[in-house]
C-alpha cells in the first residue's frame, strides 16, 4: 500500500484518547494573590504535587500553559511500568552501590503508589494490571533478557520469565522477535482518562487549576516568589517546575539538563476482535529492545492497535510519521499491510544524560522531571514525594533527589544531535537484527 493510502476516510492528526477525553474547555480560575505553593506545569506530575500537598493542608496553585489534554500526560502510550529501565550494574557504576540497590527499590513504589493513587480517588481509566511483553530484536538481547529474569521477579516481587522464540506466540503472533520476557508488574490504562481524573481529584481535595496561563518568569527566594503569568502575578512561598518535555527557557538551568525528544503514536482502524485477540494473546503491553524502540498495545476496548515508537528524531508532524510508524507496525504482522491508520499524534518526552529521572532544588526551586519516556507511574510518584518533601512529611529522603545532574559543555537544550544519534542507533539496531537473522 502506498504510505499515502495508510490513512482512513475519517484520519485524524489528534490522538485517539480524545475521543474518550478531549480536552476540556479550560475555564481558568481566577489567580490568588498569594498561596503556600505554585505548580510550573499540570500534568502527572505537577497535579500529584498539588494533590498531595492539598492532604497535608497546604495551599496549591497549578499552572498550565496549555489545557489539560495538550501535553504527554494526555498523549502518551498508557503503558504503566513497574521498575526503572537501567539494571544494579549500570546504576552502580554511575552512582555507586548503594544508591543504585535506593534508586531500583524505589523505582519498584511507583507502581502500587499508582495503583493505590487510582483506587483511592476512584479514577476510572481502564487501568489493569495487564503485564508486559518485551521482545529481543536479536538473539544477543534475548540472552541479556533472560538473564535480568530472576532479578526483575525479585525487585518487583511479581512474576517475570522469559519466553523462548519457540513459545512467543503464546504471547503475540509474530515470528520477528528472538524470544523475550514476560513482566508482571506492569500494566496499563487510559492515560487522557487518567490525567483528567487526576486533575478533578487535585481540584476535589482544593488545589486550583490554572489552564491555559503560562509562566513567565519566578523571581525572589524561598518564602517569598513571585511568579509572572500570562494572566498575572502570583506569590506564593515554595514553587516547584514540573515541566519535563516541554521544559523551556523559563528554567534555563534545568533545560539544559534535559533532552527533549517527540514520540509518535498512530492508532488502527477496528480489528475483528478474533484478529486482535491473537495477535496480542493476553492483552499485554508490548516494548521491544531495539535502540530506537517501539511500544504497542491494544486500545482499552480491544479494538485497535496502537503503535508507538521514535518514529523520526527530526520535527516533524504526526500524520507525517505515520507511514513509517505503519512499516514498523507491519514488520510485526505482515498481514496489517492492508490496515488503515484512523488516529496519529505526537508529544514530547524528556531524557536526561545519566538516563534517570531526577528531583531536586536549584536557586530555591523544587523540580522533578527526567522521566525518560516512561512516567504514567514515575511522574506521578515524583510530584507526590516531592509534595511530600514541602510539606516536611517525607518518612525519608527520596532515591531519586539530590543526585548529581549533568549537563554537557555548550548544550542549551535545542539537542541538535538527536538526528545524527538515531540514525547511528538505527543502523546499530539494524546491523543487529540483520547478523541475528
Ligand atoms: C507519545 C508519548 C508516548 C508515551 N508513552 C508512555 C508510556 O506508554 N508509558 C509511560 O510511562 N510514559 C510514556 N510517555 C511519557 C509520559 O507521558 C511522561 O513521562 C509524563 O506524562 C510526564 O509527566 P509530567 O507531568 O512530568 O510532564 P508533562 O505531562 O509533559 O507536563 C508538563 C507540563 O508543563 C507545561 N508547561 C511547560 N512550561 C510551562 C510554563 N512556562 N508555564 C506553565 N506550564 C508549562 C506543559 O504545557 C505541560 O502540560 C509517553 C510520552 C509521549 C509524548
Amino acid at each position: 500500500m502506498a504510505a499515502r493510502d495508510i490513512f482512513a476516510a475519517d484520519f485524524a492528526e489528534a490522538p485517539y484518547w480524545w475521543e474518550a477525553a478531549p480536552p476540556s474547555p479550560a475555564a481558568p480560575p481566577s489567580l490568588p494573590e498569594r498561596v503556600d505553593v505554585a505548580i510550573v506545569g499540570a500534568g502527572y506530575c505537577g497535579l500529584s504535587a498539588a494533590l498531595e500537598l492539598r492532604r497535608h493542608g497546604a495551599s496549591a496553585l497549578a499552572l498550565e500553559a496549555a489545557r489539560i489534554g495538550d501535553a504527554a500526560s494526555s498523549l502518551n502510550g498508557g503503558m504503566v511500568a513497574g521498575s526503572l529501565k537501567l539494571g544494579h550494574a549500570e546504576l552502580s557504576r554511575a552512582f555507586g552501590a548503594e544508591r543504585a540497590t535506593a534508586l531500583l527499590e524505589e523505582g519498584t513504589r511507583c507502581l502500587p503508589f499508582l495503583e493505590d493513587l487510582l483506587e483511592r480517588e476512584g479514577i476510572a481509566c481502564h487501568y489493569r494490571r495487564s503485564g508486559r511483553f518485551v521482545g529481543a530484536h536479536c538473539a544477543a538481547a534475548y540472552a541479556d533478557l533472560a538473564s535480568r529474569v530472576e532479578a526483575i521477579a525479585k525487585l518487583t516481587g511479581a512474576g517475570a520469565w522469559s519466553v523462548p522464540r519457540a513459545r512467543q506466540r503464546e504471547e503475540i503472533d509474530t515470528g520477528l522477535y528472538h524470544g523475550g520476557i514476560v513482566v508482571e508488574a506492569s500494566g496499563g490504562l487510559h492515560p487522557a482518562l487518567y490525567h483528567r481524573g487526576l486533575a478533578d481529584a487535585a481540584r476535589r481535595a482544593g488545589a486550583l487549576v490554572a489552564e491555559e496561563t503560562a509562566v513567565e518568569a519566578i523571581g525572589g527566594t524561598p518564602g517569598a516568589f513571585t511568579l509572572r503569568t500570562s494572566r498575572g502575578e502570583v506569590r506564593a512561598r515554595e514553587v516547584v517546575v514540573a515541566t519535563n518535555g516541554y521544559t523551556g527557557p523559563l528554567t534555563p538551568w534545568l533545560r539544559r539538563r534535559l533532552i527533549p525528544l517527540g514520540s509518535f503514536i498512530i492508532a488502527t482502524e477496528p480489528l475483528p476482535s478474533e484478529v486482535t485477540r491473537r495477535l496480542v494473546r493476553r492483552a499485554r503491553m508490548i516494548v521491544d529492545t531495539n535502540r530506537v524502540l517501539s511500544y504497542y498495545r491494544l486500545s482499552p476496548d480491544g479494538t485497535r492497535i496502537l503503535y508507538g515508537g521514535r518514529a523520526s528524531f527530526r520535527h516533524v508532524s504526526a500524520r507525517e510519521a505515520a507511514p513509517r510508524l505503519h512499516a514498523m507496525m507491519t514488520a510485526v504482522w505482515p498481514e496489517l499491510a492492508g490496515t488503515r491508520v484512523t488516529h496519529a499524534w505526537t508529544g514530547n518526552v524528556a531524557f536526561t544524560f545519566d538516563h534517570v529521572p531526577h528531583m531536586g532544588v536549584h536557586e530555591g526551586v523544587h523540580f522533578a522531571v527526567g522521566c525518560q519516556g516512561s512516567g504514567v507511574a514515575m511522574a506521578t510518584y515524583l510530584g507526590q514525594q516531592i509534595a511530600l518533601k514541602i510539606a516536611d512529611r517525607a518518612a525519608a529522603p527520596c532515591a531519586f533527589d539530590g543526585l548529581p545532574f549533568p549537563t554537557r559543555p555548550t548544550y542549551t537544550g535545542h539537542p541538535w544531535f538527536l538526528p545524527v544519534v538515531g540514525s547511528y542507533y538505527r543502523l546499530r539496531d539494524w546491523l543487529e537484527r540483520r547478523r541475528a537473522a
